[in-house]
């Protein structure tokens, strides 16, 4: 990744290349903001700079030498990727990065390097398990230090989302940030910083990874929609709010059908006492879709409702969480997902998918599931 693709953070990528050409760079930095800020091409990037044989001092990476090239694939020897994982169909057990590495580096080049971990768990496959750094993944990188690097004189240890890392794994990356490590580099990257044990936090550079800025922003819109209103633009930057992976889900096709059916689903199911024909008819329309398909539906309700949960005890939120729906349905709706009905409507989510995933009658499924969800919503 080069400097010149990660979006806007200017200031802060002068910042960082002005340090690594003094060669006061920290034998350990932690890059902190949301994953859309660009805290994962961040990294790369600097890995990449940090690792050019033919640098332009004070803009970039070359881009061209053999270390770019590889850096460029993510597949360089000496650049060591920990992330979050969980078993799944394929790792039935001990599951490490160490076995996703050829998938994370897809779903990395795949997204340009701005990607969520909610997305990476979709692309892992890990059916709403949640992912962990564990001691296996420490253990590695502590079998690497006995090493020389391969190829660069320097390599680097990666560890996105780090405040996923269990006790164990901290406790073991603790010891080795006690000590700077010759030719070695640690970049870690989180959303949550008050999740990491204070020991690993005095231990790292923090730098703050801030919201992409308003320029720069309008600068991304205009490139990928060149034809767009002021207006549009305006909505656009002040929904994505800085972030870029929240800028790219805005206003796809997918998403509008999403939103569509979570109207509807809610719209059925709280008529359901009296309109059970009607519940019927769409419960045999959705059973027709995929399973896939409706795994990803289910997916969005659940991840919608928890928005609305949270709009609704007024946690911040930075926008509408139906912000793209109109009139009545967007200003009630959220009042009605409450502390009373909230765990029975995420259990409830989760059983469909089950049984969606067990092949169990969709039709008879999802009616079932459309009642109990009106039931649910009618006792907020
Ligand atoms: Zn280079």
């Amino acid at each position: 990744m080069l400097f010149s693709q990660v979006k806007g953070q200017e200031e802060l990528k002068q910042r960082i290349i002005s340090v690594i050409d003094a060669n006061h760079f920290p034998h350990a930095i932690l890059l902190s903001g949301k994953d859309g800020y660009g805290n994962l091409a961040m990294a790369l990037a600097v890995a990449q700079y940090i690792s050019c044989t033919d640098k332009h001092h004070g803009t970039d990476s070359c881009g061209q030498c053999p270390s770019c090239r590889k850096y460029g694939r993510l597949i360089h020897p000496d650049l060591h990727m920990i992330f979050p994982t969980t078993t799944t169909s394929s790792v039935k057990a001990n599951n490490e990065s160490a076995l996703f590495t050829d998938k994370f580096r897809q779903f990395v080049s795949e997204n340009g390097a701005y990607c969520t971990l909610g997305q990476w768990h979709t692309y892992m496959e890990s059916d709403r398990k949640q992912g962990v750094i564990n001691v296996k993944d420490a253990d590695k990188i502590v079998s690497q230090l006995t090493l020389k690097p391969y190829e660069s004189t320097v390599r680097t240890m990666l560890i996105w989302n780090a405040d996923k890392m269990n006790n164990e794994a901290s406790d073991k990356i603790l010891k080795i940030l006690e000590e700077p490590y010759p030719n070695t580099v640690f970049i870690l990257t989180t959303q949550h910083k008050e999740r990491i044990i204070p020991t690993v936090l005095s231990r790292v550079q923090q730098i703050t990874v801030p919201p992409i800025d308003n320029v720069s922003m309008q600068a991304i819109v205009k490139e990928m929609f060149p034809d767009i209103s002021q207006d549009e633009l305006n909505l656009k930057i002040s929904v994505a709010n800085g972030d870029f992976t929240a800028l790219k889900n805005i206003d796809s096709f997918r998403q509008q059908e999403l939103r569509q059916i979570f109207v509807d689903i809610n719209r059925i199911a709280m008529m359901y006492s009296k309109h059970i024909l009607e519940l019927t008819v769409y419960a045999e329309e959705l059973s027709k879709r995929s399973r896939e398909d409706l795994t990803e539906i289910f997916d969005y309700y659940a991840n919608t409702i928890d928005k609305c949960f949270l709009f609704n005890n007024n946690v911040s939120t930075d926008y509408h969480p139906l912000f793209w729906a109109d009139g009545k349905f967007k200003d009630k709706f959220p009042s009605f997902i409450t502390a009373n009905n909230i765990e029975g409507i995420y259990k409830l989510t989760e059983q469909t998918q089950q049984n969606i995933k067990y092949n169990a009658n969709a039709k008879i499924n999802l009616t079932d599931t459309l009642i109990k969800l009106g039931q649910l919503l009618a006792n907020r």
